[in-house]
């Protein structure tokens, strides 16, 4: 039996996304996602939640959040092979037939501590694509590149290795996520100005290259409920990817509450 997934609403824009990460429990995590659903109720109507729990949760997850339309999951990643002998991978596939709609891709974790390249990123989101899972890619620069004034080249690179060989309806399926890595669980935010900056780059960037710009972009980095007003209140700021801040319900609906 193949699972259903939640219905994408097209106009699907505001978005509130939470990456837990290697973190809680069984009991733990299903306690966050009954009072993430308990919560979800009082979120602007055009607001919609995306949660990426440890894989291992996302079967009987995605059973829980059957019957709330705004509530949507992640995978934290998954393989870019097909299938086969792949000891401990996850494949597109396989999330979609657990009713599963997103997969984050290129992490900065992923980055750093898997070496995951661009050409690892470009081949996730193929195999997602194919799977009619919409990837949530993320992108971003080091503290050594925005302080060499690097950083707009970095992201337009890791934009064109995400998107090669793609056309511009595939690309039309992604979620963009711009992570500084020097604001990601480190406390320091992006200003609502360096965050709208790059935004418009990578928007008219992804026009340059002749791609889908009217797509979703979410910032991630230290997003927390007294900062994410500001943070989306930039015009081309469409939402947040949050980490620490997501595994507190309280916090995560806060956020989710600051359009
Ligand atoms: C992240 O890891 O994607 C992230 C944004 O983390 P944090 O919110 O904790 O900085």
């Amino acid at each position: 039996m193949v699972r259903p997934k939640n219905k994408i609403k097209e106009s699907m824009r505001k978005i509130v996304a939470g990456n837990w990460k290697m973190n809680m429990n069984y009991h733990e995590a299903s306690k966050l996602l009954d009072n993430i659903i308990i919560a979800r109720t009082s979120i602007p109507e055009d607001v919609s939640l995306i949660i990426a729990p440890p894989s291992i949760y996302l079967s009987e997850f995605s059973s829980a959040i059957r019957d709330y339309p705004k509530l949507f999951l992640a995978a934290q990643n998954c393989s870019d092979k097909k299938n086969g002998a792949y000891t401990g991978e996850i494949s597109a596939a396989m999330l979609s037939s657990m009713g599963i709609t997103f997969c984050i891709v290129g992490h900065s974790e992923r980055r750093e501590y898997f070496g995951e390249q661009d050409a690892d990123v470009n081949a996730k989101v193929k195999a997602l694509l194919a799977e009619g899972l919409q990837p949530i890619v993320c992108i971003g620069e080091s503290l050594n590149e925005r302080e060499e004034d690097r950083f707009k080249a970095v992201v337009c690179q890791q934009i064109d290795g995400a998107l090669k060989g793609l056309s511009k309806a595939e690309s039309s399926k992604i979620i963009w996520a711009y992570e500084p890595i020097w604001a990601i669980g480190t406390g320091k935010t992006a200003s609502s100005e360096q965050a709208q900056e790059i935004h418009a780059i990578i928007k008219d960037h992804l026009n340059t290259i002749g791609m889908d710009n009217q797509v979703p972009i979410l910032y991630g980095g230290s997003c927390k409920p007294d900062n994410a007003k500001e943070l989306f209140a930039c015009p081309d700021v469409d939402g947040g990817l949050i980490g620490g801040a997501s595994l507190v319900a309280e916090d995560f609906l806060s956020i989710a509450n600051s359009f």
